[in-house]
């Protein structure tokens, strides 16, 4: 029984007919439908699922002048028995619940995240892709609704999940720069927020650094650009001296559910794993020397995405050559394995639905 009374408004035709299935772009094409709660008199009410289009909203709502908005996002697959597996979502419910306190925005029960979530794929399970590789991205955000352009806590809000099928990601190994100059984040921010400023901060930077042939950029803390933090939208870790190595957890570091996941399997297989500041000296040192041997980002979108190349003050340093790499691929594998349900599921991080 549904712990939520969540109304059901189908559309009347489905565009799924048009779906071109072999030419998936990221973040364009959008299910049949979306998932709506509002939040008024201090609850959420209202729960409903109907046809995906353009809201209606106050051109006075926080959301367009502060940027009062938090996100998450996550992937559902199909298995070979039909089945909907998600990766961890209960973690994307708890982080919008962390994202949510930061910036003034409610939080949203992991019930109801949950069902929202539930009812939402079962209605559009036809839109999760069976390609292999492909999969169905998950947005569920929140943001303030009030008619009221003062700068205060907002009192009316809207939690929506939509969703869309997405190809495999695939992309050419990274070359990235340290960045020296800009910050995605302070001590003290929201950069463990997943909020929106966060993301219109480091566009800028990062369009810089593709002009100067960068894929992206690897951010350093805002104090003195000394330690490493992430490398664009993505947890970042290294093998140095046969050890996984990760920046540990700040407040302007994003608490990644891959990042997580990276490094339990990593210690289940026995390798031995650090979350410490990792300076940038550190980073140049072993690339020069021989003892880092991989270089990789962590995330929902990639999974695991390789650095190929470190830059720092204009000067170059390629990591070892990729066939040589024993962590990434073997970890790209496993993880991919068990969100595709094709291997076994020892932690209990798949939810089918
Ligand atoms: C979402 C995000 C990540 C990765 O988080 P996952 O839960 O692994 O997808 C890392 N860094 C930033 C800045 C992010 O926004």
């Amino acid at each position: 029984m549904n712990t939520f009374k969540i109304e059901v408004q189908k559309t009347a035709s489905s565009r799924i007919k048009d779906v071109d299935w072999n030419n998936l772009t990221f973040g364009k094409i959008f299910s049949d439908h979306s998932f709506i709660a509002e939040f008024k008199n201090g609850k959420w009410e209202h729960m409903r699922i109907e046809p995906y289009g353009p809201l209606c909203i106050s051109p006075a709502s926080p959301v367009l002048h502060y940027g009062l908005t938090i996100l998450e996002g996550l992937k559902a697959v199909r298995n070979k028995n039909n089945e909907a597996l998600l990766f961890r979502p209960q973690d994307n419910a708890k982080r919008l619940s962390v994202s949510a306190e930061r910036v003034c925005l409610p939080s949203v029960p992991e019930e109801l995240f949950m069902e929202g979530l539930r009812e939402l794929i079962h209605i559009d399970r036809e839109w999760i892709p069976t390609a292999e590789g492909a999969s169905l991205y998950i947005r569920p955000f929140v943001f303030a609704t009030d008619a009221c352009i003062g700068l205060r806590r907002p009192e009316e809000f809207m939690f929506m999940i939509i969703t869309g099928p997405v190809g495999k990601y695939y992309s050419e190994p990274l070359s990235v720069k340290i960045e020296t100059a800009y910050t995605r984040a302070a001590k003290g921010g929201v950069g463990y927020s997943k909020t929106g400023g966060n993301y219109a901060a480091s566009l800028y930077p990062a369009e810089q650094a593709n002009k100067d042939g960068y894929d992206q950029l690897l951010w350093t803390d805002g104090v003195h650009h000394r330690y490493i933090e992430e490398s664009g939208t993505m947890n970042v870790m290294f093998v140095i001296d046969d050890t996984l190595v990760t920046p540990e957890l700040t407040d302007s570091i994003l608490a990644g559910i891959s990042r997580k996941s990276v490094l339990t399997l990593a210690r289940d297989w026995g390798m031995k794993t650090e979350e410490r500041p990792v300076e940038v000296e550190e980073v140049i040192e072993t690339l020069k020397n021989g003892k880092m041997t991989e270089a990789f980002g962590v995330g929902t979108a990639v999974n695991i995405a390789p650095i190929a190349a470190i830059s720092y003050k204009d000067s170059k340093r390629l990591l070892p050559a990729i066939s040589t790499w024993k962590t990434a691929p073997k970890m790209a594998a496993a993880l991919e394995g068990i969100k595709r349900g094709t291997t076994e599921d020892k932690f209990n991080w798949i939810v089918k639905m």
